[in-house]
């Protein structure tokens, strides 16, 4: 193992509950921090003793992470049980950026599916924090249900901020007196630009290609529509092989890829 693989120690120095199976960690280093990192990237989280796995980066750039994670399993579960003041190891910052200043003049959309949002947030938090670079920064979200909805308390400040946020659920619930249906529905109401908009999406991976097909009816070029895919990842440095996805290292060439080179493999199941 190379010193860059070690996992450097941090603390857990908050914990907020999103939904009954995903929280929020912030994360301050022991000692030496990972290097910095940019919107869409991702670290290896290891929870001592049970395991490792790659999470996305939540939050904006410091000397802190911020990442959310949903319980799946059994490391995802240590992770979203562990207390503050716990200590976990980190590595990373790996992968591919959703490279947001590409949209400078232009127009942002993030569309996101359930957990889809976190590895989002922190490009929209970079866009609201340069607000003037863009002429519109818009962000679509889908969840299962109300209570599905991760950041759910952010969304007000996000449109306090400058962005058009549009919202719906598959399953209304009580009270809930938005949109319902699924995330594509809401591309053809937040009138976009095709010939001007940048598009991030993440989210399952039947939701991405959906949306990205719905994306080109509405005219986007594939090549100003951006995925991050997900596989199966161990090293995150593109040595072992696990997150092959046909000629791409995912942990190095992802996750965020451009629509026009994930399309032909969006359909390959992860074996
Ligand atoms: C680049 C990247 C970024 C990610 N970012 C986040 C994030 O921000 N928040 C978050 O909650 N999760 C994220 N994930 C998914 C997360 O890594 C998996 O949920 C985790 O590895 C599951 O490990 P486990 O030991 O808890 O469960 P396991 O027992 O390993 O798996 C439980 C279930 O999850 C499925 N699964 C396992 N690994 C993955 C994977 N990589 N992608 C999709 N399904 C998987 C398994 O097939 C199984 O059904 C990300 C994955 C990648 C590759």
């Amino acid at each position: 193992m190379t010193v860059e693989t070690l996992p450097a120690r941090y603390r857990i120095a908050s914990r907020a509950a999103e939904t009954h199976d995903t929280v929020t960690l912030g994360l301050e280093p022991v000692d030496q921090p990972i290097g910095p990192h940019l919107p869409g990237q991702f670290t290896m989280l290891y929870a001592f003793g049970v395991g490792e796995v790659p999470i996305s980066i939540s939050g904006p750039a410091g000397p802190g992470l911020v990442q959310t994670i949903r319980s799946v399993g059994a490391v995802t579960q240590a992770l979203c049980e562990a207390d503050p003041g716990q200590v976990i190891g980190v590595r990373g910052p790996y992968g591919t950026d959703w490279g947001v200043a590409d949209a400078a003049g232009r127009d942002l959309v993030v569309v996101a599916g359930g957990i889809g949002l976190a590895p989002l947030r922190g490009a929209l938090l970079a866009a609201l924090a340069a607000r003037d670079m863009y002429r519109r920064v818009v962000v679509l979200i889908g969840a299962r249900s109300p209570d599905e909805l991760v950041f759910a308390g952010e969304l007000e400040a996000w449109r306090a901020g400058g962005a058009d946020v549009l919202v719906t659920v598959d399953r209304a619930t009580a009270g809930w007196t938005g949109h319902v249906g699924v995330v594509t529905q809401l591309i053809g109401r937040a009138q976009l630009d095709p010939a001007a908009a940048l598009v991030l999406v993440c989210g399952p991976e039947v939701m991405m290609r959906l949306t990205a097909r719905a994306l080109c009816e509405h005219g986007l070029p594939p090549g100003n529509i951006r995925v991050s895919l997900e596989r199966n990842m161990r090293c995150g440095t593109a040595e072992c092989g696990h997150c092959q996805l046909g000629p791409l290292l995912l942990c190095r060439d992802g996750p965020v890829v451009s629509y026009t080179r994930a399309a032909p493999l969006l359909s390959v199941q992860e074996l």
